[in-house]
């Protein structure tokens, strides 16, 4: 319903109820004043003629009723009134109606009385001989001091239908045009006050819908145009508040977004009101899955509910180191957990960072077995040279025949310790982060053949073929010294691994995104089992093979890191007893 038609249902009618009231009111007042004043008239005008006759009446005629039968007749022609003539016993000498004769006595009469009392006598009543209301009044007529008779005049109270006819038609049509007045100005009245309300009412529901860039303009009248101002000024005000809150809510959510992390927020029955993105990424769901459920609803978190309930206890906040099992991972938090408390103290809910150190545990064990590894693979040539310069100490260093081959050992476990640790510094400096790894353009030929005239005359004197396949010519932006060393390090297995008959082919062709560069020997093959991991740090699949032929059990981590430096992947094949094949690919544009 608009707000016109209620203004106008509500006001309309009681305006309209209120004219007619008065209206009525005043038909009523003035018909009143009307009869009164219509009265007091014929009143007046009968108490004239009562006078008028008793002042004219001649004394004389009182003791001859027929002369003054006859004074009356005439004196009362014309007039309206009812001329009587009462002696002082009530009987009735002259009337101007009807024949004395014919009247009863008049003694009773109530004017009758007054008047011999000396008074003027007046009253109302119905007579008996005519039906209207009839209005007598009596006077005394004096001889000397004695009242010798009363003259009484009598006449019709009609009620002036006639004239109060005419003017309820004059008051009606007066009424009629001041209703038309009235209510076409209270018309104009309601819809001036009605169409700055509807403005102001519409621009009210469009704050309700969140529109309060509205603004209401209404200059009159002034209450609506005062009122509208004030809506104005609260929207601007609700405007600029619910902006700052906006925009604090905003910075708040992208500074947990940005966050590394994982920032969970639950209520005091535990539940989750809020996560960041970080803690999404790490319960694997989106806040949509999880609000309003517990932390074992969604994950079996149970250590991590059990701190929930131990901070709940409110002894302040908690540090503990929890694992999170889901879906076969298993995950190492370190979780930092706050009582949030509203500005009356009450708990309002709990506040959990979690931070996934996981992959910093991974790491350290990694870097724990490294050194370990490390340590071992360095233990064994000291032991070894050691244990040879005691005994050459202790004498056989005289004895040039024992001397030579323990000096020879010495020797190569002193290359070994300096291949093991010129492999680690390689893969240190590999994957350092300030190493800056100069591409240039080269040749791959080139490297290839720096490559074969290392490698050919050993892989001769094992009785390996090692031979070129493949297109010529390649050019790629590369370190050269590095694919050399990759390329080398993956001949050296397969010529080191590959019996005596075996053949060594090494081959670089060009790819839809760069080139590769293939290194196949039909050697004793990888076990499916151990091809997973060749490529991490000191992984061999027989130690003591790997050992006797000089392997540090690094080549490979080597070549996986070179590949990487470039942007490219080494990948494995092999079969046992058939052979292996390493490819390194590199990506790149023919250049
Ligand atoms: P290593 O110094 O022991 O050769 P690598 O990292 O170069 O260390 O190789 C890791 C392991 O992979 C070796 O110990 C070896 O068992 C296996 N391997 C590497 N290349 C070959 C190959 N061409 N044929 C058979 N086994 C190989």
């Amino acid at each position: 319903m608009t707000v016109r038609s209620t203004l106008l249902r509500q006001i309309y009618p009681l305006y309209i109820a209120v004219v007619v009231l008065s209206l009525v009111l005043l038909i009523a007042y003035a018909s009143a004043g009307f009869n009164a004043s219509y009265y007091e008239q014929m009143e007046k005008k009968i108490d004239e003629d009562a006078v008028f006759l008793r002042n004219i009446f001649p004394r004389e005629y009182l003791k001859d009723p027929d002369r003054a039968q006859d004074f009356v007749a005439r004196a009362s022609a014309g007039r309206s009134t009812r001329i009587t003539v009462i002696l002082p016993d009530g009987i009735v000498i002259a009337d101007s109606a009807r024949h004395p004769a014919e009247l009863e006595s008049h003694g009773e009469r109530p004017e009758f009385l007054r008047a011999m009392k000396g008074g003027r006598g007046s009253s109302r009543r119905r007579s008996g001989s005519v039906a209207e209301e009839l209005l007598y009044i009596a006077v005394p007529l004096y001889e000397g001091t004695e009242v010798s008779a009363v003259v009484r005049a009598a006449g019709v109270l009609q009620e002036p239908r006639e004239k109060l006819r005419e003017l309820y038609a004059g008051i009606a049509a007066a009424g009629a045009v001041i209703l038309l007045i009235t209510g076409a100005a209270g018309y104009m009245i309601t819809r001036r006050i009605n169409e700055p309300l509807r403005t102001i009412h519409q621009a009210a529901e469009k704050f309700a819908r969140g529109e309060l860039d509205t603004r209401i303009s209404v200059s009159r009248p002034e209450e609506a145009r005062v009122l509208a101002a004030t809506l104005n000024l609260m929207a601007g005000q609700l405007q600029s508040r619910i902006e700052a809150v906006t925009r604090r809510r905003n910075e708040v959510e992208s500074i947990l977004a940005g966050m590394m992390e994982s920032v969970i927020f639950l209520d005091t029955d535990r539940r989750i009101k809020m996560m960041n993105r970080a803690a999404e990424r790490l319960l694997r769901k989106t806040l949509g899955e999880c609000a309003g459920k517990s932390l074992l609803d969604i994950s079996r978190a149970t250590e991590m509910e059990s701190l929930g309930r131990e901070i709940m206890l409110g002894r302040g906040p908690v540090d503990k180191t929890l694992s999170l099992r889901d879906e076969g991972r298993v995950m190492h938090l370190q979780a930092h957990g706050t009582l949030l408390r509203g500005p009356a103290g009450d708990p309002e809910g709990i506040l959990l960072v979690l931070n996934d150190i996981t992959r910093m545990n991974q790491l350290e064990a990694i870097r724990r077995d490294f050194v370990a590894n490390v340590s071992h693979e360095l233990k064994t040539p000291i032991t070894s040279i050691q244990g040879f310069v005691e005994t050459l100490s202790d004498g056989a260093i005289d004895d040039p025949s024992r001397a030579r081959p323990y000096l020879k050992i010495i020797e190569t476990q002193s290359k070994r310790l300096n291949s093991i640790i010129e492999d680690l510094l390689s893969l240190s400096r590999l994957e350092s982060p300030d190493t800056d790894i100069r591409m240039e353009e080269t040749e791959i030929d080139a490297v290839l053949d720096t490559v074969f005239d290392v490698y050919l005359p050993r892989a001769h004197a094992g009785g390996i073929d090692l031979k070129r396949k493949g297109t010529g010519g390649l050019r790629v932006r590369v370190n050269p010294l590095l694919i050399e060393q990759a390329v080398a390090n993956l001949v050296d297995n397969a010529v080191r691994y590959s019996g005596s008959g075996a053949t060594v082919a090494v081959s670089a062709v060009r790819e839809e995104n760069g080139i590769s560069i293939a290194v196949e020997d039909t050697g004793p093959g990888i076990p499916a089992a151990d091809l997973p991991r060749i490529f991490e740090r000191f992984y061999r699949v027989d130690k003591a093979r790997s050992r006797a032929s000089g392997g540090t059990g690094l080549g490979l981590a080597i070549v996986k890191h070179i590949a990487l430096a470039h942007g490219g992947i080494v990948q494995a094949e092999s079969e046992t007893g058939r052979g292996s094949r390493f490819v390194i690919r590199l990506p790149g544009p023919p250049v």
